[in-house]
């Protein structure tokens, strides 16, 4: 062992760093594999229309299927696959994965958009433009079923090079979404000019709605400032009625959180869809009853 004192006061010994390299160098070979040996999968989660209360898309989000350790969520391995070089590879995958959902649920008359983030390291891959609306034809897809979430830092770090991309994105007609939106050193001001269909109001925002009457006039706000600029507002991490009310009542477009439903399998998430029409149905016998 190597203790070494730093200047916080705290020992920290080597050892425990070169075992920390070890289980590091491990995982990003097991990565590696999950990429070739399809360990990924992709949840979905509803994005509810407010006005209707009916599902209109979905948000796919990428789980590892690990072979020993179980379902990993992004925050477990996304920092390990940017590292290493394997972002382009993992976009490809998600894509192709959540683009065969979407026909799929297009071919069940139950079309829906399909979202899918794209961190700065995505575009990377420069021909992403072109591969995203080959995968489209080949799927036989209107391209506005898929919207693409890009954050403020993508922006903020080239606006040039961002606008170019998103320009050549948007030429081949899928939606572009801002995600995390507030959490950044973007404005809605400097978003104006940008080629862009959503903003996500990061859940941060959100959550405090229902208790702090100043979180609620704050995205109240933002919500007529995105609708000025001709923009869709959805909100992100609503987890509770209080919250889903006051989003309703100021007119924001879309919501997705827990209080509906996380993110699931695609055929849990069909169930839970099939559930919430018996549900409208048995609202309307009640009223038609009760009239
Ligand atoms: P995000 O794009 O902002 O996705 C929303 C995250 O919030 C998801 O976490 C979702 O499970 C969670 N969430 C949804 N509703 C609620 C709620 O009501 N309350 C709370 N507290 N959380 C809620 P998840 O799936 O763990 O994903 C985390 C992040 O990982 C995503 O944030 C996104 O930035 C990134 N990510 C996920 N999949 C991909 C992918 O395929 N590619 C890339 N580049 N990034 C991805
Ligand atoms: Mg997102
Ligand atoms: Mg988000
Ligand atoms: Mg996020």
């Amino acid at each position: 062992y190597e203790a070494k004192t730093t200047h916080s006061g705290h020992h920290v010994f080597k050892q425990a760093d070169d075992s920390h390299g070890e289980v590091r160098l491990r995982t990003l070979e097991e990565l590696r594999v999950a990429l070739l040996d399809d360990q990924l999968v992709v949840h979905y989660q509803p994005k509810i229309n407010l006005k209707t209360g009916h599902v209109t898309g979905v948000e796919a989000l990428v789980r590892w299927n690990h072979p020993s350790r179980g379902l990993l969520l992004p925050e477990e391995f996304l920092i390990l696959v940017e590292e290493s070089g394997q972002m382009a590879a993992l976009t490809r995958i998600v894509l192709e994965k959540a683009l065969d959902q979407a026909q799929l649920w297009q071919t069940h008359d139950r079309a829906m958009t399909v979202a899918v983030n794209l961190s700065s390291s995505s575009f990377v891959d420069i021909d992403l433009p072109e591969r995203i609306a080959a995968m489209i034809d080949a799927r036989q897809l209107s391209a506005s079923t898929l919207i693409l979430e890009i954050t403020e830092d993508f922006l903020m770090a080239d606006r040039e090079r961002a606008r170019t991309i998103l320009t050549r994105l948007r030429e081949g007609g899928v939606q572009i979404a801002i995600d995390d939106f507030g959490t950044g050193y973007s404005s809605l001001s400097y978003l104006r000019d940008l080629p862009i269909d959503e903003i996500k109001l990061d859940q941060s925002f959100v959550l405090p709605m229902g208790q702090d009457p100043r979180a609620a006039a704050l995205v109240a706000s933002t919500i007529d400032l995105a609708h000025s600029l001709g923009l869709r507002m959805v909100a992100e991490g609503v987890e509770n009625s209080a919250a889903y009310d006051e989003l309703v009542r100021y007119g924001c477009d879309h919501a997705q959180g827990f209080f509906m439903s996380g993110p699931v399998p695609a055929a849990e998430l069909d169930n839970w869809i099939a559930n919430q029409r018996v549900e409208d149905i048995d609202d309307l016998v009640q009223v038609n009853n009760a009239g």
